[in-house]
Order: structure tokens, then C-alpha cells, then sequence
């Protein structure tokens, strides 16, 4: 039998809330004269995307589901080594390295009984595996995808999309006839590519941007008007609609883990008592045993610099959502400035890499910090207990799960977010 209630779930990568127009994005704006509209929606720290979706997935800030970035460290013998999150292997070398993968359960593991949740995503493969890095329901992606088990699903089932507006409409085209109207899943989430994608190579606001915004909010009006023609049939059906974090414009690069050796904390540039693991606008540092007395003089160090913003050592982890654990012990969020850009886009931020800076982003799109337009993703929800109008009290990308949970009837235990319905 057919699941009636339902939820459906579309998350536009990078896609910033005030940029959300009745002109740049008319079919977001459509469905928001008809919505719940979140109008103090919050990322998770750091504001990049890997974490961001294990935050989606679990309704839990990385201090508990243990995925640090779009990049983190492993031990690397007595020290640690930086690995790229995003990488289709790291779900793998995660669960070899500490047994396990997140450290609490997705809403695809929550919805096994129900055969999980299926998923179609288009951003890294990390950031989509995420979703369901256990295999209790379907992810699809261009690497590989997935069914119950893990087990590879055979290649007339693959994601054969390219990684841009074109695949991004690929694939919504096959989520809504063969997902949402077909197999029609207790939940289905798609995760497009754009803006994000192309934000990283374009300067916000320019003509490339404003078409990127134009394609997501395509794929946007065709699921709402699938789901429309569901609801239609009868069945209540949870819509949200939303994004992860924003973008800033990248005023300069700094090699932050070249300072630290130059300036004596790290003993040489690539050995592994103090690493940095880069989160675009933010970084996170991680230290050897060999190197505790050192936190406290780089931590000053750090706060002495005009390229740094925030920075939270150990205990004031718990300030970001995260904490102090397998080496983990600073966060940095770069330094911010709040000025229109050419087109006149606001929100400028210093990006944080490891060895070599990189002046060809300068002017670019990037995220993963603390500042106030990286940190405003859009959300809207209709359908169930949602009716139109503003909700302006602080939400959180962690609210997303428990509220998918709460329409399907399903507890909320553990999360570190709450259900939306409460306060609708
Ligand atoms: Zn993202």
C-alpha cells in the first residue's frame, strides 16, 4: 500500500535568503505566499555543506553526529592527517578509522521500517552518502548509488547526471515522476547543486549567478507543482523547501597552517602535530597530544590577527555546536565585513587554506563561517500544521528532521532540534 502522508524535502545548495526575489527566484516566491516562511533560518558551524547535510539528516549539530566539516582530520599515528569529507572512499575510511560512521541515527535509519528514505543528490559524494551513510533506504548519486545494505543498485538505476544546472534538472525530472509519483517514499529529499556550484566560480550577483538562481528555482516550481497535483489526490503531504547556508564574497586568502609553522607553533609544514582542516571562510585545527601546551599561544595568536574573526578553543566549541574531541580544539571563523559587492551583494569574509593562498578566488563566492549571510539559508514548509504567514523566532537547519519526523508520526528523541510544528 502507498504511504499517504508523506514528506518531501528540496534543498537549493548555497542559496542565500535575502537573495530570494520575486524577481531572481518567481517560483520560491510563489510557494512562500502559500508557506511557513522561516524568516530567521540558521545554519550549523561550520557552514559547509558535508556536516551540513549529516545536520539534515540527523537533526543534530556536529557535536553529535561527529562529522566535522567538508573537511576533518583522522589519526594519523601519533598525530593527525587532514581528509577531504567529500570524497566518494571517506564514509569507508571514517568507519575504519573510529567504527562507525555518524554518531547518531539519520531520518533514513529512523524510517528503515518504512524502508528509508530515498534520496537524489547532486552535490560531492560525501555530502550525499551522508544522508544515509549506514544504507537503510536508496541515495543517488553520479558516483554510485546505493540501496538498503549499502548494495550497489545496478547501472540501468544510476545517476547519470553532470554536475551542474543540467544535471540538477535531470534529476528532478526523475525524483518526480519516478520518485514522488511512482515509488513514493514515507521521504524523499532532493539536494540540487545550484547555486552553490557555481557561486565558488562567480561573482555574486553577475549574470552567471542570476542564472543558476533562475535554474534552481525551476527545479523548485517542478516539484511543487507534482506535489501540488498529489495533494490534489488526497494525500498531506509535508513540503519544505530550503537551502544550508548562503555565500560571502572572498576579500583574500590566508595559509593560516604556513603561518603556524612559520611563526614556531607547527614544527614543520607537513608534519602532523598541529593540522589544519579548511572549511572555506572558517578552519578547524587539530592537535597531537605532543602538542597540548601549544593550543592556548596559537589560540592568541590567532586572536591577534586581522584576517581572524571568532575563534573558540575547547570548552567554547560547545558556542558553535561542536566540541573539543579527537584532536579537535579551535574553530576559527575569518574575519567579515559587511559592503555590497560590484552588483552590490553584501557580505565580504577572508577564506582560511592550509599552505599556498589563492588570489584567483578573490571576488568569488564562499561559505563555512560565522557570518550573517552565510549563515542565513532559506526554509519554508507547507502542508500538515504549516499555514502561510512569517515565522521570525531563530530556526535551525537541525529543525528540519525532527519536523519530517513529527508529520510522519514518528518521535523526535535525541535531536538536537525541534519539530517546526510547535511553533507553527
Ligand atoms: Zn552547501
Amino acid at each position: 500500500m502507498p504511504i499517504s502522508r508523506r514528506a518531501v524535502v528540496v534543498i537549493c545548495d548555497g542559496m542565500r535568503r535575502d537573495l530570494v526575489s520575486a524577481q531572481r527566484t518567481p517560483r520560491i516566491q510563489e510557494l512562500q505566499s502559500r508557506s511557513r516562511w522561516f524568516a530567521a533560518h540558521r545554519s550549523v558551524f561550520p557552514s559547509v555543506t558535508r556536516s551540513s547535510s549529516a545536520s539534515i539528516a540527523t537533526g543534530c549539530h556536529p557535536a553529535r553526529h561527529g562529522l566535522h566539516g567538508n573537511t576533518m582530520a583522522l589519526p594519523d599515528g601519533a598525530g593527525y592527517a587532514v581528509h577531504n569529507v567529500g570524497e566518494p572512499e571517506f564514509v569507508e575510511r571514517l568507519r575504519a578509522a573510529s567504527g562507525r560512521t555518524l554518531c547518531v541515527p539519520t531520518a533514513a535509519e529512523r524510517l528503515r521500517e518504512q524502508g528509508g528514505a530515498i534520496v537524489l543528490s547532486n552535490v560531492s559524494p560525501g555530502a550525499a552518502y551522508f544522508q544515509d551513510p549506514d544504507g537503510h533506504g536508496h541515495v543517488y548519486h553520479r558516483s554510485g548509488s546505493y540501496g538498503p545494505g549499502r548494495a550497489p543498485l545496478p547501472a540501468r538505476e544510476h545517476l547519470t547526471i553532470s554536475h551542474d544546472s543540467a544535471g540538477d534538472w535531470a534529476m528532478t525530472e526523475r525524483f518526480c515522476d519516478e520518485i514522488l509519483l511512482g515509488r513514493r517514499p514515507a521521504l524523499a529529499l532532493l539536494w540540487l547543486c545550484e547555486p552553490d556550484h557555481t557561486q565558488h566560480d562567480a561573482v555574486l550577483g553577475s549574470p552567471e549567478h542570476l542564472a543558476v538562481m533562475a535554474a534552481a528555482d525551476r527545479c523548485v516550481g517542478a516539484v511543487a507543482a507534482t506535489v501540488d497535483r498529489l495533494r490534489a489526490a488526497g494525500e498531506d503531504i509535508l513540503f519544505v523547501v530550503g537551502s544550508d547556508h548562503g555565500h560571502e564574497t572572498i576579500r583574500e586568502s590566508v595559509p593560516v597552517e604556513r603561518l603556524l609553522f612559520e611563526q614556531g607553533y607547527k614544527r614543520a609544514l607537513d608534519s602532523n602535530d598541529i593540522v589544519m582542516a579548511p572549511q572555506g571562510t572558517s578552519a578547524l585545527l587539530y592537535f597531537a597530544a605532543s602538542a597540548n601546551d601549544r593550543v592556548a599561544p596559537v589560540a592568541r595568536y590567532l586572536r591577534e590577527q586581522p584576517w581572524a574573526g571568532r575563534v573558540l578553543v575547547d570548552a567554547e566549541l560547545a558556542q558553535a555546536g561542536m566540541c573539543a574531541e579527537r584532536g579537535l580544539r579551535i574553530a576559527l571563523s575569518m574575519a567579515k565585513q559587511d559592503v555590497p559587492n560590484a552588483h552590490g551583494i553584501a557580505g565580504l569574509s577572508d577564506i582560511a587554506t592550509r599552505f599556498e593562498p589563492t588570489p584567483r578566488k578573490t571576488g568569488m563566492g564562499q561559505h563555512g563561517g560565522f557570518g550573517a549571510y552565510e549563515q542565513a539559508p532559506f526554509l519554508l514548509a507547507s502542508g500538515g500544521a504549516f499555514a502561510p504567514g512569517d515565522h521570525t523566532q531563530p530556526t535551525s537547519i537541525v529543525d528540519i528532521a525532527p519536523t519530517v519526523m513529527r508529520h510522519l508520526g514518528h518521535s523526535v528523541a535525541g535531536m538536537d532540534g525541534r519539530p517546526l510544528q510547535d511553533a507553527a
